[in-house]
């Protein structure tokens, strides 16, 4: 396994990949890999000639008061799981490096699709994240890359980057790994006390509840975001930001219930923000 950290050096690199017709499989992270991580990597390693990981704390996807500072970071761990999962090379470029001009200027995927929900709660947040993919897609060219739906949209947003700006990248969705009590595993959750680990089963409890309740033949949104609301609520640590069902193509919210729903769902435990959601 190889580590780069030089952007020329991982172009050239992929670049000759290319020319001898190897497929390249792609997964972008900020690190603190985790069991979601490493499902993304074993199916790139599955369906690719050569698997490319970056490992990226990306500072213009956080706003000014969230945690990029104290994101969790740890390389050498990273680097033995993508060993041990048989990664061709990481890339781990510098800030510096990836942003030799500062932080703008960006490329926007400007639409309601980054306006609503998570677009809504962290403005500039997908900004961020498609400046930074864009950036890596255009350093690896990538022939499929991986993205988890526990950030479904996200995915959605960067499907809709690679269509707009016509790049030859397939985007892959891939299950949520969870935790054995079903909290949806996260590079975050290492900020949780026990306690709130414990108050941190709420988020998936909810959805559980709301898919039951659907499954019975409830098709009104507006009784199960309020029950769901009341479960959450049960936990003196936690504090809703938003809880939503929509449709999963375009992420506009569903009153009554006919076809697939996302759920989705942003609860503070304590002061760590995590999300989740439910294909139902
Ligand atoms: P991150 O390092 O948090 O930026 O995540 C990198 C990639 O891993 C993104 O595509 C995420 O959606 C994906 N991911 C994060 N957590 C999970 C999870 N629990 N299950 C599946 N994929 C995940």
């Amino acid at each position: 396994m190889e580590v780069i950290e030089d952007i020329t050096l991982m172009k050239n690199c992929c670049r000759k990949k290319k020319l001898e017709k190897k497929k390249i499989g792609f997964v972008a992270t900020m690190g603190a890999l985790h069991e979601g991580h490493l499902s993304l990597i074993e199916r790139a390693r599955e369906s690719s000639d050569f698997v490319v990981v970056s490992i990226f704390v990306n500072p213009t996807q956080f706003g000014p008061e969230e945690d990029f500072k104290s994101y969790p970071r740890n390389l050498t761990m990273d680097l033995k799981l993508c060993q041990e999962q048989a990664v061709d090379v990481v890339f781990v470029p510098s800030e510096e490096k990836m942003y030799p001009e500062g932080f703008p200027p960006r490329v926007e995927v400007k639409d309601r699709l980054t306006e609503i929900l998570e677009g809504a709660s962290r403005p500039n947040h997908f900004g961020g994240v498609v400046t930074v993919v864009a950036k890596l897609f255009n350093i690896i060219l990538p022939d499929v890359s991986y993205f988890g739906e526990k950030d479904y949209q996200q995915a959605l947003v960067i499907k809709k980057m690679v269509k707009d700006l016509h790049m030859d990248v397939e985007i892959v969705l891939s299950p949520t790994v969870r935790e054995k009590d079903g909290l949806a595993c996260s590079s975050r959750n290492k900020y949780l006390t026990l306690e709130e680990r414990k108050a941190a089963k709420v988020l998936f409890k909810s959805l559980l509840a709301a898919k039951a309740a659907i499954e019975e033949g409830e098709k009104e949104s507006y009784r199960i975001i309020p029950s769901m609301e009341r479960l959450i609520k049960e936990e003196k640590l936690a504090k809703i930001d938003y809880i939503a069902i929509v449709d999963p193509e375009n992420l506009e919210k569903v009153e009554k219930i006919k076809d697939k729903v996302l759920i989705a769902l942003a609860v503070k435990i304590g002061k760590t923000r995590l999300i989740d959601n439910m294909l139902i």
